[in-house]
């Protein structure tokens, strides 16, 4: 067994995938080999994440094709959740669907209001393999469903319609970090 250490600690900070990036819009991969990378790869996602100070992150976003995701995200009631997943699905969504702000790291300044049930139920396995499953409210069921999103090849942006998601999109096409993420052979 492996000393416990802060999730993150050991990993490496990779380049975001931003919004126009191919890898965004491609669904992933299931995961079937467990070893040291994949591994590897769930410290890097935590450690990637905490720098760019985000509550998700889907593996794909930093160009990974694999059905991961991390968080360390609060709900409503500010009781914090940190884990991951892998190989999730989205079994159960329910509850009111509320309408709440909701922001991406892969469109960096850009946050629009957001329809999302309030409750999400998630099953997966750890990084070793073990059976999991991530019950979440509120805005941690936001999370949840943005995370299984993005590994279908979906944002959030997706579930914008009419005045919201020309906002939305327009703001991102004016973004500083546009024209690289747009730039073509990326
Ligand atoms: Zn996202």
């Amino acid at each position: 067994m492996r000393p416990r250490t802060i999730p993150g600690s050991s990993g490496h900070v990779r380049p975001l995938r931003l919004l126009g990036d191919p890898a965004l819009t491609e669904p992933c991969q299931e995961v079937t080999v467990f070893d040291d990378e994949l591994a590897r790869l769930v410290e890097d996602m935590y450690a990637t994440m905490y720098a760019a100070q985000g509550v998700g992150l889907a593996a794909n976003q930093i160009g990974v094709p694999l059905r991961v995701f991390v968080y360390d995200c609060p709900d409503d009631e500010d009781r914090r959740h940190l884990g991951h997943l892998v190989n999730p699905r989205l079994v159960e969504a329910d509850g009111p669907v509320i309408r709440g702000p909701e922001g991406c790291l892969s469109l960096p300044g850009i946050e629009a209001g957001t329809p999302r049930h309030d409750r999400a139920v998630v099953t997966g396995v750890s990084v070793t393999g073990e059976p999991a499953t991530v019950t979440g409210t509120g805005f941690f069921a936001r999370c949840l469903q943005h995370e299984c999103d993005h590994l279908d090849g979906g944002l959030y942006v997706d579930h914008l319609t009419g005045l919201r998601r020309r906002r939305a999109l327009r703001a991102a096409a004016k973004a500083p970090w546009a024209a690289t993420a747009e730039a073509p052979g990326r």
